[in-house]
């Protein structure tokens, strides 16, 4: 489906200001000697924004409940929550981001949506959230992120560049995907199947094409 003029505007004007916003709070935050109470902030809104755009991206591929979004954008800053016993001195070593910061803390995540059907939609949504936390996270430079651990106790590290290039593929493919109508057809996750001539579900880009059900009154999430 091609966008008419105010859809096209509307279409552009959110990914660019989440792109902005995250942009611009990133710098902020480099620019700003560490401090919880100025940094936080700082940091936190760079990654909302920087999560924001990655989850309205990915909504081009697929098609997902709302919870799905809502709880990536949820754990795309909550997993900075791990930080408080280090800043309070209870434990951890300060010059390295905690332990949960690692793809172990996704792993156990995926594996609780594996072993909760009811739950899936908002597990697999926390699980994105956080692998493009620590996207930003890596991108940020010292002190990096123990990724593999406790296979590996190597912080991973990237340029600046690394996080510019999230910000400007995820701005791309959202506004050149939804600008071109493509792709025709999204993978279908989580979602319960509907009646032919309803609209489907709810996501950033709008009903998914509805599939006619089956003869069970219950279906998987
Ligand atoms: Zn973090």
């Amino acid at each position: 489906m091609r966008l008419g003029g105010r859809e096209l505007i509307r279409s552009w004007a959110v990914p660019v200001l989440l792109a902005g916003v995250a942009l611009a709070f990133d710098a902020a935050d480099r620019r700003v000697p560490f401090s919880v109470l100025a940094s936080g902030p700082l940091d936190e809104t760079a990654h909302l924004a920087t999560g924001a755009l990655g989850l309205l991206a990915l909504s081009c591929f697929i098609g997902a409940p709302r919870r799905f979004y809502v709880a990536g954008l949820i754990a795309s800053v909550a997993i900075d929550l791990d930080h408080i016993p280090l800043y309070l001195g209870l434990l951890g070593n300060q010059g390295q981001r905690p332990v949960t910061h690692s793809l172990t803390t996704v792993l156990v995540v995926v594996v609780a949506a594996v072993l909760f059907p009811r739950h899936r939609a908002v597990l697999a949504g926390a699980a994105t959230g956080l692998l493009i936390h620590f996207a930003r996270d890596i991108a940020e430079g010292p002190p990096g992120v123990r990724m593999l651990w406790p296979l590996s106790n190597t912080a991973w590290t990237a340029s600046l560049w690394w996080f510019l290039g999230m910000i400007i593929t995820f701005t791309l493919v959202r506004l050149v995907l939804v600008t071109a109508g493509l792709p025709r057809t999204r993978v279908r996750l989580f979602l319960p199947l509907v009646p032919a001539g309803h609209a489907g579900s709810v996501s950033p880009q709008g009903p998914v094409r509805p599939i006619r059900p089956e003869r069970t009154s219950r279906q998987p999430r």
